[in-house]
């Protein structure tokens, strides 16, 4: 598969800020983007002066951050974007929310992975259940009531309870609702582009899509 398996940090640099890649070590001093606050590759702040960019460009970029930071190849994305255009609403809006309800992005926002990179793992490896069945899609679509857990082997991962009491940990969104010690979480409602605290212009990247 052709995911990126490089430095996480780079990514964070590449696009000048903080993608959330290794989760809660974005932002707290240990990810690279806190120390070289310029693009890798380029030997110093000096070295990425650089040309204004094309509107292509800037598009692009937006894309690229969006598609890194929840961890998406091109074909995976590109086809979240066709049934975002399908959907009543606005395509950005509806992008967003798809991305936002993964499966994978779920169990990183209910604070039981550290990283949606991490999250993944812990879908794909089994770990998880939906409504008490396992699925491990991370791409999975949840709906408002869904109930994801853990398996009953896994519910006392280490990984998983230092992750739940890290002090580094995001608050949890108001859409979902976790009971810490069963770790059980459920899917209150389908968030709205308001609720998902995503540093991203998404028109542009429809714009770049409608090309
Ligand atoms: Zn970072």
């Amino acid at each position: 598969m052709a995911r990126y398996t490089g430095p996480a940090s780079k990514l964070c640099r590449r696009e000048g800020q903080h993608l959330y890649i290794k989760g809660f070590k974005c932002g707290t001093g240990k990810c690279g983007l806190d120390r070289r606050q310029y693009p890798p590759g380029h030997q110093g702040p000096a070295g990425a002066r650089r040309r204004k960019q094309s509107d292509y460009a800037v598009q692009l970029r937006e894309k690229q951050k969006v598609k890194r930071i929840y961890g998406l190849q091109e074909k995976q994305f590109r086809n979240l974007f066709g049934y975002a255009a399908s959907r009543a609403g606005v395509t950005g809006g509806n992008l967003v929310v798809a991305l936002e309800i993964r499966l994978d992005n779920v169990v990183f926002r209910l604070g039981l992975a550290s990283s949606r990179r991490q999250a993944r793992q812990l879908v794909s490896h089994g770990h998880v259940l939906v409504n008490g069945s396992r699925v491990d899609v991370a791409s999975y679509r949840l709906s408002a009531g869904d109930e994801v857990a853990l398996q009953e082997r896994s519910r006392d991962l280490e990984l998983v309870a230092a992750n739940l009491e890290s002090r580094l940990r995001p608050p949890l969104p108001d859409w979902l609702a976790l009971d810490e010690k069963k770790r059980v979480g459920r899917v209150l409602r389908v968030p709205m582009r308001g609720d998902i605290p995503l540093p991203a212009q998404e028109q542009l990247i429809v714009e770049l899509y409608s090309k």
